[in-house]
């Protein structure tokens, strides 16, 4: 497999232009990393207090808020399941990837 490529076009003039969570497009990087999980969380919303810890601790930056929930982009997780043992309502779940 081909190691991330750095994207050489792309330059930040302001403050302004950066992603206001920390998840984003992995900053530089062009090549996503989705291919490296045996796993994937799951978060189960109905459940969720929305402390916000997962975003806290995810290393990736990839989990965020839309509206009333918390999502991940798949994109950039690598499937580590830090969030899922963080999570102290036990509402992240990992799931085979490629699994239902
Ligand atoms: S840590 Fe668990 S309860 Fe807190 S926001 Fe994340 S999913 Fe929701
Ligand atoms: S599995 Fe790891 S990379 Fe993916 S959302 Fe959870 S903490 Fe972040």
């Amino acid at each position: 497999m081909n190691r991330p490529e750095v994207n050489k076009d792309f330059k930040i003039k302001s403050s302004k232009e950066l992603p206001c969570g920390t998840y984003g497009q992995a900053m530089l990087l062009t090549e996503t990393m989705e291919g490296w999980r045996s796993e994937r969380p799951v978060i189960h919303n109905e459940q969720c207090i929305h402390c916000n810890w997962c975003y806290m601790v995810c290393p990736e930056g990839v989990i965020y808020k839309e509206g009333n929930e918390m999502k991940i982009d798949y994109r950039f997780c690598k499937g580590c399941g830090i969030c899922q043992k963080e999570c102290k309502k036990g509402c992240i779940e990992l799931i085979l990837e490629g699994g239902e």
